[in-house]
């Protein structure tokens, strides 16, 4: 069997790492040619998670075709959030807990779809069907996931499905899984060394709305005071991205991880202002508006975008 590549998203996320690893090896035990990589370096979180668990970060790529016919996907099935080449190679299989956008297969594929918190928590599902133990460091990077795309069963996209999976998963890689995912996330909030350019970048993904292109990054922090004293710089790093790019709207949601809430920032044109307006029934003051309880924009900030769009 020809061998196949598993990745998730660009500015890969804990999921979008420890999915591929996941998925890749419960396909290979199940008989395919696999291969775990990534559009991009762990972030910090992840790189915490991966040392935790004494597991390698994925070969990044950036392109697919020169080693593959047939990839599968995982957290993500959007193609402007997919590897560069995406058109040029055959989708085989996804895994995935978004909306389903712009995706299109010449040939039928293996499409696994669930409205949870994480990807993570389908595969956990998946381990089961198919009977196929899940070692222990691999466990250890399913509940990472499940507990840094949930923000600790904080966020509203939580499902019970992701609590289960998280409980038996920390069995299995033997954590106490709430110290061990507060000390996680926190790792993933060191923003100190970081440029305005790559804070704006970490978390990012691309939205095409009603013709638009819409950029939305989320930043996590335990101390929003000390992100949002960085405006004027983020505002230039923002803008530059917008020029570059040709967005219509580029929003920023800086969200406290300890509280759950969100100061956001929105740049862009004229239009896509009036649509962030619309969207959350708010006045930006300097680009600024307070989201509170807003921590998930799958679930509370694309779907109003795309329906003021
Ligand atoms: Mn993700
Ligand atoms: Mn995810």
């Amino acid at each position: 069997m020809a061998k196949e590549l598993v990745f998730g998203h660009q500015n890969p996320d804990t999921d979008a790492i420890a999915a591929a690893i996941s998925y890749a090896y419960l396909e290979k035990q199940l008989g395919w040619d696999t291969e775990a990589v990534a559009l991009g370096e762990p972030n910090e979180e992840t790189a915490y998670a991966l040392a935790h668990f004494d597991v390698k970060a994925p070969r990044v790529i950036k392109t697919a075709a020169n080693e593959v016919a047939a990839v599968m996907l995982v957290d993500h099935n959007e193609p402007q959030q997919s590897v560069s080449d995406i058109a040029a190679v055959r989708v085989s299989h996804v895994v995935d807990h978004h909306r389903i956008s712009n995706f299109n297969t010449a040939e039928p594929l293996y499409y696994r779809a669930e409205p949870v918190g994480c990807t993570s928590t389908i595969l956990w599902e998946m381990y089961d069907e198919a009977e196929i133990t899940i070692p222990k460091a691999i466990a250890g990077l399913m509940l990472s996931a499940i507990i840094s795309d949930t923000l600790l069963f904080k966020s509203p996209t939580t499902t019970e499905l992701d609590r289960q999976a998280v409980k038996a998963l920390a069995k299995i890689a033997a954590v106490d899984y709430e110290t061990y995912g507060l000390a996680m996330l926190k790792a993933g909030t060191d923003l100190s060394s970081k440029t305005e350019a790559e804070l704006i970048d970490l978390d990012a993904k691309s939205f095409e709305m009603n013709g638009n292109a819409v950029r939305v990054a989320q930043i996590n922090t335990i101390d929003l005071a000390s992100v949002l004293a960085r405006q004027a710089a983020l505002a230039q790093a923002i803008n530059a991205e917008i020029s570059k790019n040709d967005y219509a709207l580029f929003v920023v949601i800086i969200t406290n991880i300890l509280t759950s809430d969100s100061q956001v920032l929105a740049y862009g044109a004229e239009q896509g202002l009036a649509a962030f307006e619309k969207a959350f029934d708010k006045k930006l003051v300097d680009h600024v508006v307070e989201l509170p309880g807003v921590v998930s924009r799958k679930k509370q900030v694309v779907p109003p975008l795309t329906a003021a769009f």
